[in-house]
């Protein structure tokens, strides 16, 4: 028996990554390679690794141990705020981490004193996104205190943007995160080394040499996974955009009225489906549901192919344009954007096959 499944083409994303660290190189700009939306598949961040990203981040420490247990030497940045109840966990676990919040700070600074370790720390600071990271006006009287604490150096300030407000990276955020480096610098007389204020949303202002030169780090996953920028979820230049492929199975395939017979009321999530009047139409019933991906997000390769809706375990399309038919244990393929490739990629019941080379070096199907 088969079951639904992703292949992940391990030399796409390796491509993908020696794009993106080539492009920000030429621009004075170091690359954190972002595995979380793949769970900290270890493949995944061996193929960025090759593609010459320098460390590897990830918002979960379970990614992260999967990732050490499965012996993927690098450097590790936690990228998820520390949890106050996980300060000796995080010291023992990563290189560096990023933070907001004094107390855990403190606690870091105790792990670490008693492991007689150093952890560095990016300070996040909120340049308008409203996710993580102190206000810039808190910043100097929370550097004062931050920089008495032993067994925790600060590496540098850190942002993110365009992941919750929709706030997109300009010269103005960038310039006053650069701004508040200097300002930093002055007023405690040290030097930053680490001025990470950029994810996939920064190509663009990148590559129009919009960046001011003090800041220094990206850390990247989709742009890399994916082969888009996430301003507008442009292709990137150079990338691919199918590194990850959902493979699911044909159970029925029948001709149905488009539209359903009966009085209606809600559907299995307790929306009202809208249905358009098109006739009879051939449609399959696939073996993947809003259990294992997200169907907003998900693509069929063949254009001629439509997704018509899906429910908790079966994917519905309409294959009425496809020349030949599609039959019962036929495999439908389906690109996927990022929040279906994360809830795939979290979903125990779609298998991975992890492809270099052209041959299959990874496959949990069985
Ligand atoms: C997820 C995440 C990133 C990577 O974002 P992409 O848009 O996938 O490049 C960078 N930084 C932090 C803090 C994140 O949580």
């Amino acid at each position: 028996m088969t079951y639904p499944y992703l292949t992940i083409d391990l030399d796409k994303i390796e491509h993908n990554s020696r794009t993106v660290v080539d492009l920000c190189r030429q621009h004075g700009i170091e690359v954190t390679g972002v595995t979380k939306v793949t769970c900290g598949h270890p493949d995944v961040a061996m193929a960025m690794l090759r593609g010459g990203v320098s460390a590897i981040g990830d918002s979960r420490l379970e990614n992260i141990h999967r990732l050490q247990d499965a012996g993927v030497k690098t450097r590790y940045m936690l990228l998820r705020l520390p949890p106050l109840s996980g300060v000796e966990e995080v010291v023992a676990s990563v290189a560096v981490s990023l933070n907001s919040e004094l107390s855990v700070l403190e606690g870091l600074s105790q792990a670490a004193m008693k492991r007689n370790v150093v952890h560095e720390v990016i300070i996040m600071v909120d340049l308008g996104d409203l996710r993580e990271g102190l206000w810039p006006d808190d910043l100097v009287p929370f550097m004062r205190e931050a920089l008495k604490l032993g067994g925790v150096r600060v590496l540098g300030l850190g942002a993110n943007v365009a992941c919750f407000g929709g706030v997109v990276p300009d010269e103005d955020n960038m310039g006053l995160l650069a701004e508040l480096t200097r300002k930093i610098e002055n007023t405690f007389a040290l030097k930053l080394d680490c001025v990470s204020g950029l994810n996939s949303s920064g190509l663009a202002l990148i590559t129009a040499g919009g960046v001011p030169e003090r800041v220094n780090h990206a850390r990247i996953g989709e742009a890399i996974i994916l082969g888009r920028e996430t301003v507008h979820r442009n292709p990137w230049p150079g990338t691919d955009q199918d590194a990850f492929t959902l493979y699911a199975e044909v159970l029925e395939m029948k001709a149905k009225p488009s539209r359903p017979v009966g009085t209606r009321s809600v559907d299995a999530f307790g929306h009202v489906p809208e249905f358009d009047q098109r006739g009879v139409r051939d449609r399959a019933l696939l073996n993947v549901g809003h259990e294992d991906v997200d169907m907003k997000g998900v693509a069929p390769l063949d254009s001629r192919i439509e997704v018509v809706g899906a429910s908790s375990g079966y994917l519905v399309v309409d294959v009425t344009d496809v020349p030949g038919g599609v039959h019962v244990g036929d495999q439908l393929a389906f690109n996927l954007n990022y929040s279906a490739l994360l809830r795939a990629m979290t979903s125990g019941y779609i298998k991975k096959r992890v492809f270099r080379g052209g041959t299959c070096v990874d496959d949990d199907r069985c």
